[in-house]
């Protein structure tokens, strides 16, 4: 089960874990994009492997039902990948109290209501929850800031759950600097240079964020670590996290 299926890291991951040949459930809230992604994998991969229900991942009854139907239809789930969200730019000076319970509901609950619809399942299969983080949880910037305090504190819920559902369900995440997705697609339109490329926007951005690696990450480079985490050859892998930022990372 793959939370925010229809776009992004979270539909590179859906496709690499088709291809591996396993059944994938995914959400999105927008209806014309996830069937219309949803018919595409499903000529690609079989009817019966892709399941889909449009919903917001904050509507705790939507995100219930679906998982209900989901163990109806294949009767288990291996993986739940609470991916759905997005970020929040936003200095301390322009986030007003109404901004920061949104980005706190947001961050938050993506990880709970999801976590909580599907733990019986996970905890029959022996499965595991792999949270789709940033980087920011552990290196805030300012001018994410309510975005980088909500992320740490889904570090902390992580790291809690990765306890308390020993051994049966392991609980990991990665953590992303910038990986080109729909996100920053958006904010390349609303861009000021209006004759730059996306490519040459792409360079440049990497430039100014003294990328290590000098590129922005591919959606499949984060999915192949989500895989990874998911897989049996990370049985030994709980409350850890991997950072998949191009060298971002300034901790040790
Ligand atoms: P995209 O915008 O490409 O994809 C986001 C996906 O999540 C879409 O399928 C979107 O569909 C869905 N989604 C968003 N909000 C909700 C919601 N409330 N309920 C259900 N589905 C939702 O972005 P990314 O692939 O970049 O984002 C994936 C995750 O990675 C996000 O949590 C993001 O914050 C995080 N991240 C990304 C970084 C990056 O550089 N790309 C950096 C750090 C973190 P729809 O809009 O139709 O609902």
């Amino acid at each position: 089960m793959v939370t925010g299926g229809s776009s992004g890291i979270g539909l590179a991951t859906v496709r690499m874990l088709l291809t591996s040949g396993a059944n994938v459930a995914f959400c999105a809230r927008n209806k014309e994009r996830l069937y219309s992604v949803a018919n595409e994998l499903k000529q690609e991969f079989g009817t019966n492997k892709v399941f889909v229900s449009a919903f917001d991942i904050l509507d705790e009854i939507a995100v219930t039902d679906f998982a209900e139907n989901i163990k109806t239809k294949y009767g288990r789930v291996d993986l739940l990948v609470t991916n759905a969200g997005q970020g929040r730019v936003s200095t301390f000076e322009s986030t007003t109290n109404g901004d920061w319970r949104e980005e706190f509901d947001l961050k938050l609950f993506s990880q709970i209501y999801p976590i909580r619809a599907f733990q019986l399942m996970l905890e029959k299969a022996k499965g595991s929850i792999v949270a789709v983080n940033s980087l920011l949880a552990y290196q805030p910037e300012p001018h994410m800031v309510c975005t980088s305090a909500a992320r740490a504190s889904v570090q902390s819920l992580l790291k809690s759950l990765s306890i308390e559902f020993a051994p049966n369900v392991r609980v990991n995440s990665i953590l992303l600097g910038l990986i080109i997705s729909g996100q920053w697609k958006r904010r390349f339109e609303s861009r000021e240079d209006r004759a730059i490329t996306f490519e040459a926007w792409l360079k440049k951005l990497a430039q100014e964020k003294n990328i290590p690696l000098q590129r922005l990450g591919n959606p499949d480079e984060a999915a192949a670590a989500i895989l990874f985490l998911g897989s049996s050859s990370a049985g030994y892998i709980t409350g850890a996290q991997i950072d998949i930022s191009g060298g971002l990372s300034k901790t040790i």
